[in-house]
């Protein structure tokens, strides 16, 4: 009688489940008041295109400033925005702060172009492309074009098939779109194809592994390929030494990402980094060896 009726139809008996019910919702309101409190910071990567010789933009990565901890990197606390509200709240934080930062950088006389991570089930579900609507109307002077959205290949919500139809709803309000950490999902050809981003990021594993391992080598190669066929360009992330770079460039990749070339950074470090950027004498060089 009891037990079906009610509220307490759903009552958990297993204490661990219970336990980790209980640390799941703690860390959901943790993350939750730490924006409310202002306590979330972007740092800064650039990508650097090597043929141009020049900063291509910069991506925007999360970090919890927090008042005990230090800071903690994204791995520690984006566990908790499997929960839909709080993904939502996290990618309202993420876009307003990534408009806030455009028309600071653009007062100041730098426009870099800034890529955001973006949860994909809220490109799905039609709510990036109203958020964008509004956060543009209130940023008049920011030109949309200078935001990039990059979104994970390996979830299921990218295979949604409104993804495509949404990457295009955007499209038309200037916002651009790359497909992160290419390679470890649903990495098929009709993917890609239906997916309508201008970038594709080579996911890092196959960027250093392909020093030592001809089957990454072969993927790098393949993605380079692929996706110069279908017209996207592509960007190495986690290009970590000297040698990643070397062979990414004379495979005529031109686009790179990772420690080699900067961590990501505060903002005052990448902007004083961006100010003194040369590039490398031995790009141009590479570059012309290369094969494509
Ligand atoms: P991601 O978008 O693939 O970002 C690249 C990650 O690789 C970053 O870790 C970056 O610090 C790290 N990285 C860059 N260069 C190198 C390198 O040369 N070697 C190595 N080993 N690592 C490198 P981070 O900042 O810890 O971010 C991890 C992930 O968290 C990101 O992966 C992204 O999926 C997610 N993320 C970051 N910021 C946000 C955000 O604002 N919102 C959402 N929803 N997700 C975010
Ligand atoms: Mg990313
Ligand atoms: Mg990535
Ligand atoms: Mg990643």
């Amino acid at each position: 009688q009891s037990k079906l009726q009610g509220k307490n139809r759903y009552t958990v008996f297993n204490p661990k489940t219970e336990l980790a019910i209980t640390t799941f919702n703690n860390k959901i309101n943790a993350l939750s008041e730490a924006i409310d409190n202002e306590e979330l910071i972007f740092h800064f990567q650039p990508k650097v295109d090597v043929v141009r010789g020049q900063i291509h933009s910069a991506e925007a990565l999360v970090r919890w400033n927090h008042p005990t901890d230090g800071l903690r990197l994204p791995g520690s606390f984006l566990e908790a925005t499997e929960h839909p509200d709080l993904s939502r709240k996290l990618d309202g934080w993420t876009l307003a702060t990534a408009f806030q930062t455009l028309e600071r950088w653009q007062t100041a006389g730098h426009s870099v172009p800034l890529s955001v991570n973006i949860d994909p089930r809220n490109l799905a579900s039609g709510w990036l492309h109203n958020e964008l609507k509004v956060l543009i109307g209130r940023f008049e002077t920011v030109d949309p074009s200078l935001l990039d959205v990059e979104v994970l290949e390996s979830t299921d919500a990218t295979r949604d098939r409104k993804v495509g139809d949404a990457i295009l709803d955007c499209n038309r309000l200037g916002v651009t779109f790359s497909i992160d950490d290419f390679g470890t999902g649903y990495s098929t050809l009709t993917h890609l194809r239906n997916l309508p981003a201008t970038h594709v990021k080579i996911d890092q594993s196959f960027v250093q592994n392909a020093i030592n391992n001809l089957e990454d080598l072969a993927i790098v190669e393949a993605v380079l390929g692929l996706a110069t066929t279908l017209n996207r360009e592509v960007i190495a992330e986690g290009v970590e030494t000297k040698d990643h770079q070397n062979l990414l460039i004379s495979m005529g990749c031109s686009l790179l990402q990772g420690y080699s070339l900067a961590r990501p950074l505060p903002e005052t470090h990448f902007l004083s980094w961006q100010a003194q950027f040369v590039p490398d004498p031995d790009w141009a060089r590479l570059m012309s060896l290369s094969k494509r």
